[in-house]
């Protein structure tokens, strides 16, 4: 009876977030993963780059490393969710086949497209990369020498340079209450 409950309540799901470099994934998912978190739910984070310096060490960028890089983030994340936990993805994960393809073996999925227009991407330039990029310094960089196909149909779209960190977080959250996956987190 109480190990059904908790299923029940907590069952997992891989918050899968797609979009360029800079637009907001990582700060999305760890402020998020903070609010479940203190919430008392089970969440792990799998980022793109992270997983490159360990599981993907070694891969590149043409179209088949993306796509290893991705089914293999798909995998982890597909098995730690049927074992009940909030899985939050953050990779720019570029083509859409793939998206579709990794997340059509999640238990549970939301894709969570994070946007904002290149001009804004290339001023806010987090990690320098949109300058080297358009120095021609770094091949194959998505938006700039590589594409990126959006999502024709997201479960959440959240334009970063027009809405604030908080309210993004209020669209997740109720996205995951609808899911009946969280019930009244909330924040300041
Ligand atoms: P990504 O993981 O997509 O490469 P980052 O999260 O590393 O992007 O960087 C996004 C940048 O945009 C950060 O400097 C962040 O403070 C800023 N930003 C501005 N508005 C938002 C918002 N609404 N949501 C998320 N990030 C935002």
């Amino acid at each position: 009876m109480f190990v059904s409950t908790i299923l029940t309540t907590r069952s997992g799901l891989v918050v899968w977030f797609t979009g360029l470099s800079g637009a907001g994934k990582t700060t999305l998912v760890r402020a998020l993963a903070t609010l479940l978190q203190e919430a008392g739910y089970p969440v792990e984070q799998l980022d793109g780059d992270v997983v490159r310096e360990h599981l993907s060490k070694g891969l590149g960028f043409s179209r088949e490393d993306r796509d290893t890089n991705i089914r293999r983030i798909g995998f982890v994340a597909n098995l730690l969710a049927k074992h009940g936990v909030i899985v939050l993805v953050s990779a720019i994960s570029p083509y859409r086949e793939t998206r579709a393809e990794v997340l059509a073996a999640a238990p549970r999925k939301l894709e969570v497209f994070v946007e904002a227009p290149l001009d804004v991407l290339i001023q806010r330039d987090v990690k320098g990369l949109y300058a080297k990029a358009l120095r021609g310094e770094i091949a194959q960089f998505t938006g700039i020498s590589d594409p990126y196909e959006p999502p024709l149909h997201p479960d959440v779209h959240l334009r970063t340079d027009l809405m604030s960190l908080p309210e993004c977080l209020d669209h997740l959250l109720a996205a995951l209450e609808r899911l009946d996956i969280v019930v009244k987190v909330s924040h300041q």
